[in-house]
């Protein structure tokens, strides 16, 4: 093997010293139909087929090509990128075990720990340097922030949902280094980063407010270079609706009630929260009257206090009132003495 070592196999072979496996299997096959005595009629020439051979040999061999690569200063030049940054005083150190493997190339043994000795001084350096700079810049990962819309009714009781971040984390292949064996790595592109979709589940708690931020912890970017993961904050915005809302720690109701049940007043169920709450009209309460039932809202940031329930009345006719109903009506109507739009006038003047 030794003189094979200083031999250019990849000029034998016709091929870059970059060339993948596939292009030197390629570039193997190619050479044995030239040359092959018993294929390449006029042209066969044996010793250069037997030289292709073993340069193959030697280079379809990942072990042997790299020793190959070490020796010839290829594998420096694959790896140029993190090879720049190693300092001098290492390099030079390389260079001497690759010349003592050069001297040993008749000795497989010392041959093999002189190119471990390069190896190892060499990836030593990277590692250490890499360390040092890793101490000298952990970069912890952003927060992400993600509004999130749910409804009073889940705002009062509690709710969980299914949330999809995208967050960045370093790659798992290179980690974070951007170059495997001097290229770039294939799973990042050479970014060293890599966009990673996740499923959390995450739990509203009850009682939460407008605008509140729910904080899932370690769920945001990860960190690089030992820097913290950023958390996830979900911005929580609640949706009013016809006749739920929230306001701080107040639940505000509109509750339709009847002309009768206005007049005479009454109990009526309110669905607010999981179980529902019984409200007593008063007889005659008019429509835009609010009814405040204490301590049934939210609680406050610190559990300390809570909030109320605000009703507001809205005196509501029925959609179809028969014609029975409506002579009803037409009796009251008679019947009434009473001035309700006097005060009006007055205020008029
Ligand atoms: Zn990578």
């Amino acid at each position: 093997m030794a003189n094979y070592y200083n031999k250019d196999l990849y000029k034998i072979l016709e091929v870059n010293f970059n060339a993948t496996d596939e292009e030197i299997k390629a570039a193997y096959k190619r050479l044995v139909l030239k040359y092959h005595p018993d294929v390449a009629g006029v042209n066969a020439n044996e010793s250069k087929f037997k030289e292709v051979q073993e340069a193959y040999e030697i280079l379809k061999n990942k072990d042997f090509r790299k020793k190959y690569d070490i020796l010839h200063g290829f594998f420096a030049e694959k790896i140029k990128k993190e090879y720049e940054t190693i300092n001098q005083s290492k390099k030079n150190k390389y260079e001497e075990f690759i010349k003592q493997a050069k001297a040993n190339a008749n000795n497989s043994e010392s041959f093999s720990k002189s190119i471990n000795d390069a190896l190892e001084n060499l990836f030593h350096a990277q590692k250490t340097s890499r360390n040092r700079q890793e101490q000298k810049v952990p970069v912890n990962g952003e927060n992400i922030n993600l509004d999130m819309t749910i409804s009073c009714f889940e705002a009062i009781n509690g709710t969980s949902r299914k949330v999809n971040i995208l967050h960045t984390q370093p790659c798992p292949n290179c980690e974070g280094r951007k170059f495997i064996n001097g290229s770039n790595c294939s799973m990042c592109n050479g970014t060293g980063q890599l966009s990673m979709q996740k499923k959390i589940n995450v739990k509203i708690p009850k009682g939460i407010t407008q605008g509140a931020k729910v904080r899932v912890k370690k769920e945001g970017n990860k960190g690089i270079n030992g820097g913290k993961d950023g958390d996830l904050f979900l911005i929580i915005n609640i949706e009013k609706n016809k006749y739920y809302d929230i306001e701080g720690m107040n639940i505000i109701c509109t509750l339709p009630i009847t002309p009768f049940e206005a007049v005479l007043g009454a109990e009526i169920p309110l669905y607010i929260m999981k179980e529902t709450i019984n409200v007593k009209i008063p007889p005659m309460t008019s429509s835009g009257q609010k009814l405040r039932i204490t301590g049934q809202g939210l609680y406050n940031k610190s559990k300390t206090k809570k909030g109320d329930i605000i009703i507001n009345i809205s005196i509501q006719l029925p959609e179809n009132l028969t014609e029975k109903e409506k002579d009803l009506y037409k009796r009251l109507q008679t019947m009434s003495a009473d001035d309700i739009r006097k005060n009006m006038r007055d205020a008029a003047k």
